[in-house]
């Protein structure tokens, strides 16, 4: 599905640079669910956003269901971004003055889906968060992980092939974080590809892989026997 070989990415701060990734070589699997940790500066967004094709490396490879992602123009990343990338976010990053259904759909509306179609869509994926009596809320009208959970059926709207989550838990109390965690793990049940960025362990225990970035590389990959959690919602 993912295939990412000797990446390097760095930015420029003055007239120097800061090396942030130094090497990456990463596979991942159709159906896996992989955390990806370290500590705050590590290089974990600079890695899923690239992965996520917002942002680019400077050398090495990235291929991604087959495809070879280099040097694409801004509307060529956004095609295979729709097509193949779903995105969660540590602050949600929902539309406020949008409400709960218009926020799912809204991705839809981008993928040139009709109206009609896509609202259908929308209230599909609400109802899969357990949502649907919420979809003519407002965000300010939703607890965090109810806007969280919003996010998700936004990012599975478009029924991407991958779903990237940076920090998904990050602005969620404990018991909100598992509630999360336990709907990501039954997505993945079903079949969906995850790749989450965590720096907190027990977030990362729910996972079945855990990749660590240190320094710019990653110094432990392994897989690691799921830790299951329960929703209760
Ligand atoms: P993490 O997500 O693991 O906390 P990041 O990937 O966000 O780490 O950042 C890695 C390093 O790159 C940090 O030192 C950060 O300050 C720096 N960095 C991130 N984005 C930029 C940018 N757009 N310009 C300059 N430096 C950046
Ligand atoms: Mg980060």
């Amino acid at each position: 599905m993912l295939s990412i070989k000797n990446l390097h990415k760095s930015y420029p701060i003055g007239d120097s640079q800061l090396h942030v990734l130094k090497g990456i070589n990463l596979e991942v699997e159709q159906g896996e669910m992989v955390a990806i940790m370290g500590s705050s500066g590590s290089g974990k967004s600079t890695l899923l956003n690239i992965i996520g094709i917002l942002d680019e490396a400077d050398s090495g490879t990235y291929t991604l269901d087959d495809v070879p992602i280099k040097d694409l123009n801004e509307k060529k990343a956004a095609v295979y971004r729709n097509k193949f990338l779903g995105f969660v976010f540590q602050s949600f990053n929902l539309i406020n003055y949008k409400n709960a259904l218009e926020n799912v759909a809204l991705p839809l509306y981008y993928q040139g889906m009709a109206r009609k179609e896509r609202l259908q869509h929308a209230r599909f994926h609400l109802e899969k968060v357990g949502l649907l009596n919420w979809a003519t809320h407002l965000p300010s009208e939703l607890s965090g992980g109810q806007k969280q959970r919003v996010a998700i059926a936004r990012a599975l709207a478009a029924e991407p092939k991958l779903l990237l989550a940076d920090e998904p838990t990050g602005a969620l109390d404990s018991a909100t974080s598992h509630e999360i965690m336990a709907f990501l793990q039954e997505l993945n049940d079903e079949g969906k590809t995850l790749l989450i960025v965590t720096h907190e362990e027990e977030i990362a225990a729910m996972t079945k892989r855990v990749i660590r970035l240190k320094d710019g590389v990653i110094i432990e990959d392994k897989k690691i026997k799921q830790h299951r959690v329960k929703a209760h919602v």
